[in-house]
C-alpha cells in the first residue's frame, strides 16, 4: 500500500535550451572572451555535470565594460526620454515572457531549484519586474523625488545565486527605468541565465553598452564595486561581503545599497488556523532549499499550541518530494554548490552538538549531485549557533514562547532584520505584532510573496537601501 501515492516522473524537456560549450563576456552589446583568457565552469549542481565554460572578467575586461556603460549614458540612454526608454524595457518583459521556459529550464539546470519554481515563480516575477519599472521609465517626475529627477550615471551591480534571473531583474530593471546604464556581475555558480538575458537585451535592440553582463567570482565583484567610474553600487549577497564592499566605497561618492543576509522570526500564535499555518512555514523555510535571505528560518510557535504544530509539520515534510529539479513534481532541489552543502552540513552538525534535537524526514537522496534533507531542529535556545547564524538550507529552528511580547522579544534578538512572518487569527493581534517587529517585510497568514510594486529591504546586518516598488527608483535617482 505504501506506494500507492507515488507520482510517476514528470520530467520538464531539457531540449529547449541550448547550452553552449563556453560563454564570452558581454560587453558594449556582443559577447566576447576575457582579455586575459581566464575561464571557470558551471555546473549543475544535481549531478555534477559540467555545463559550460565561462569567461572570467579580470580588470582590464571591467573597466571595458564600465567604458561601454560611460559612454552608452552619456551619447544614448541619458538623453532618451523616458518612454522610449520605456518600450525597451516593455520589449525586453514581453520577451521574457516569450522564452520562459527556455529561462525557467536552464535556471533548474544551473542552480538546482524545482522547475515549478523557476516556471512559476522566479521567471514570472523577473518579467514583471520589467513591465513595472516600464511602466515608471516616463512617470519618474511624479514619483515624490522632485520634477525632474536624474540617474545617476554607470551602475555596478553584484549578485548572489540563489535567485539568479529574480535578482537580475530587480536590479536592472529599476536601475535602467531610471536612466542609468549598467555592469552586472552574476554569481560564479550561476552565470548562464544572465548570459541568456544579455542575447535577450540583443534580440530586443537594446542599444550596445547600456547593459553589460561581466561574469566571474569575488576578484571580479571587487574590481567592479571598486572602479572609479562606477556611480553606483548595488549589492545582494552575504553580510560579510556586503561589509567589505562598504569599506571599498567608503570616502567615495558612490551611492550605494545592500541587501544582506536574514534569520526571519516566523511567529504562530495558538489561535492561528494550523493547517495554512503549517503550510506557510513549509514555505518559508523549504522554499528554493532554503536558499532565501528573507527564508523563515526561525519559527516561533506559542508552547500551548507547539506539540500540534510540530507534528502535523513533521507529517507534511514527510510529503516532500526531493530529487531532479527538472521533474514537475518535486518539491525540493538541489543545494546549489558543494561549498554552500558543506556550510550547511557543519552548522547542523554544531546544532546537534549543542544539544538540539534533530529530525528530517526518512527520503532518499540521489548519488550524484548536491543533497541535504528538509531539517528540523527543536529544543533550540537563543544561545545556539542555529537559532543565530543564517543557514541558506532547508533547516528550520523551532523556539517557543508564551506571551505576544516574548514572541516579539524574541524574534527581535537577531542582528538580522529583513522580514517576519505572523500567524493568528486576530487582525488587532497582527497590527500589534508587526508594528512591534524591527524587520523590513512583515508577511501575515502568508510568507515568501514577493511583487515588484512592494518595497523590500532590511535593517540592522541585513543591509540598506530597498529594491522593488516606487522606493526602489530611489537608489537609482540623483
Ligand atoms: P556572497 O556574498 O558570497 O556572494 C554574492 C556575490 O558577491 C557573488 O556574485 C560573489 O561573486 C560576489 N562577491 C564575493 N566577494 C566579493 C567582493 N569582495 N566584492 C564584490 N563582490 C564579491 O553571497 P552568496 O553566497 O552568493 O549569497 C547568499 C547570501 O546572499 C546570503 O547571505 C543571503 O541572505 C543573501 N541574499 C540577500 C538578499 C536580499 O535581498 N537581502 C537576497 C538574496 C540573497
Amino acid at each position: 500500500m505504501d506506494n500507492v501515492f507515488d507520482y510517476a516522473p514528470a520530467p520538464e524537456s531539457r531540449a529547449i535550451v541550448d547550452i553552449k560549450s563556453s560563454y564570452g563576456l558581454f560587453v558594449d552589446g556582443e559577447f566576447r572572451d576575457s582579455a586575459a583568457g581566464h575561464g571557470f565552469k558551471t555546473v549543475n549542481p544535481a549531478t555534477e555535470e559540467v555545463l559550460a565554460d565561462v569567461a572570467e572578467a579580470d580588470e582590464a575586461d571591467v573597466d571595458a565594460a564600465v567604458k561601454a556603460a560611460r559612454r552608452a549614458w552619456t551619447r544614448v540612454w541619458s538623453r532618451m526620454p523616458g518612454a522610449e526608454r520605456g518600450k525597451y524595457l516593455f520589449r525586453i518583459a514581453r520577451i521574457m515572457q516569450e522564452r520562459s521556459r527556455e529561462l525557467a529550464v536552464l535556471e533548474s539546470i544551473d542552480n538546482g531549484k524545482p522547475i515549478r519554481e523557476s516556471r512559476d515563480v522566479d521567471v514570472p516575477t523577473a518579467a514583471a519586474h520589467f513591465f513595472y519599472y516600464a511602466g515608471w521609465a516616463d512617470k519618474l517626475g511624479y514619483a515624490g523625488f522632485g520634477p525632474d529627477p536624474q540617474p545617476l550615471g554607470v551602475a555596478g551591480q553584484v549578485i548572489p545565486w540563489n535567485f539568479p534571473l529574480l535578482m537580475l531583474a530587480w536590479k536592472i530593471a529599476p536601475a535602467l527605468a531610471c536612466g542609468n546604464t549598467v555592469v552586472l556581475k552574476p554569481a560564479e555558480t550561476t552565470p548562464l541565465t544572465a548570459l541568456l538575458f544579455a542575447e535577450i537585451c540583443q534580440q530586443a535592440d537594446l542599444p550596445p553598452g547600456v547593459v553589460n553582463i561581466v561574469t566571474g567570482a569575488g576578484e571580479t565583484g571587487r574590481a567592479l564595486v571598486s572602479h572609479p567610474d562606477v556611480d553606483k553600487v548595488a549589492f545582494t549577497g552575504s553580510t560579510d561581503v556586503g561589509r567589505a564592499i562598504a569599506k571599498a566605497v567608503a570616502g567615495t561618492d558612490k551611492k550605494v545599497t545592500l541587501e544582506l543576509g536574514g534569520k526571519a522570526a516566523n511567529i504562530v500564535f495558538d489561535d492561528a488556523p494550523v493547517d495554512q499555518a503549517v503550510e506557510g512555514i513549509v514555505n518559508g523555510i523549504f522554499f528554493n532549499q532554503g536558499h532565501v535571505c528573507c527564508a523563515g528560518s526561525r519559527l516561533l510557535v506559542q508552547e500551548s499550541v507547539a506539540e500540534e504544530v510540530l507534528e502535523r509539520l513533521k507529517r507534511r515534510m514527510g510529503t516532500l518530494r526531493i530529487g531532479d529539479p527538472l521533474d514537475k513534481n518535486t518539491d525540493i532541489g538541489a543545494i546549489n554548490s558543494a561549498e554552500q552543502l558543506a556550510k550547511i552540513r557543519e552548522l547542523s552538525d554544531i546544532g546537534e552538538a549543542e544539544g538540539a534535537g534533530r529530525w528530517s524526514p526518512a527520503c532518499d537522496l540521489p548519488d550524484h549531485g548536491y543533497w541535504f534533507p528538509p531539517t528540523v531542529f527543536t529544543g533550540v535556545s537563543q544561545a545556539h549557533r542555529i537559532a543565530r547564524e543564517e543557514i541558506f538550507g532547508p533547516v528550520l529552528s523551532v523556539i517557543t514562547f508564551r506571551t505576544p511580547a516574548e514572541a516579539v522579544e524574541k524574534a527581535n534578538n537577531t542582528p538580522y532584520g529583513l522580514s517576519a512572518g505572523i500567524w493568528t487569527d486576530k487582525g488587532s493581534r497582527i497590527l500589534w505584532t508587526a508594528s512591534r517587529l524591527r524587520a523590513g517585510v512583515v508577511w501575515s497568514n502568508t510568507f515568501n510573496r514577493f511583487d515588484p510594486a512592494s518595497p523590500f529591504g532590511g535593517y540592522k546586518e541585513s543591509g540598506y537601501g530597498r529594491e522593488g516598488g516606487r522606493h526602489g527608483l530611489e537608489a537609482y535617482l540623483r
